[in-house]
């Protein structure tokens, strides 16, 4: 099988639709979303919709769940509040059934995990080796999972205990190590590029392989501006941050 995986689409309709577009190049048997798809941008229905529309399975975000009114913004920034309430105010109620009905986690047919933040908690960062040691000491006997939640794409390698950290845009499953994977984001890179991120993963060829591909920014930056939302996410679009 080959799976595309992506994350953090955040609401941004022309990345979305750019990413996709190369997926369809791509001959993939599936499209896994690891969940945020809104937030941040002016585009929350659309997405939902092309989410919903192409059966990708998705896990949900910890903005998913904020949007839907599962739970409440209390430890967001101000901005990332505000898009909150505004995301709310726009969704329709099957698109809120939709976003309450994601999961938190999902195993791939014994293959892989998927998750957002932490195996364990859709808020939590994997930022460092410590973070993904706690998460490899959950993941029982999997020796490959993917997350998202912080818009930049990385691999966490671990062999007998020691991790090591990967940013090659291809890597070769070996048998012995276990890996934890970030695709980077759809909507809202933080890594300097501006440009969208996603991964295909062959589980035949045991091989991951990186991508970014370029989308509309204006346009998604006029929205922003034109739906009289926050100014700096317009910006940090340009920016990758
Ligand atoms: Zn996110």
């Amino acid at each position: 099988m080959r799976y595309a995986i992506l994350s953090d689409i955040h609401s941004n309709l022309e990345a979305l639709t750019s990413v996709l577009s190369k997926i369809d190049t791509l001959r993939v048997d599936e499209v896994i979303s690891l969940g945020d798809i809104v937030g941040y941008n002016a585009d929350p229905n659309e997405c939902i919709e092309i989410i919903r529309k192409r059966g990708i399975r998705a896990i949900m975000g910890n903005h998913d769940s904020r949007a839907a009114g599962l739970e409440e913004p209390a430890d967001f920034n101000p901005v990332a509040a505000e898009m909150v309430y505004w995301t709310r105010k726009q969704l329709t109620k099957e698109n809120i059934e939709f976003l309450k009905g994601l999961p938190g986690k999902l195993a791939f047919e014994g293959r892989f995990l998927a998750f957002h933040g932490w195996m364990d908690s859709t808020d939590g960062y994997i930022l460092s080796a410590s973070d993904a040691a706690y998460n490899f000491s959950l993941m029982g006997t999997s020796t490959l999972a993917f997350f998202g939640h912080t818009h930049v794409r990385l691999a966490y390698l671990e062999k007998d205990g020691v991790i090591e950290a990967d940013t090659a845009s291809r890597l070769k499953i070996r048998k012995g190590l276990r890996y934890l994977v970030n695709p980077g984001a759809v909507g809202q890179p933080r890594d300097g590029d501006p440009r969208s991120s996603f991964l295909v993963y062959d589980d035949k060829k045991g091989e991951i392989t990186f991508f970014r591909v370029g989308y509309d920014m204006e346009r998604t930056r006029e929205k922003i501006i034109g739906a009289g939302l926050p100014q700096t996410l317009a910006e940090r679009l340009r920016l990758g941050m």
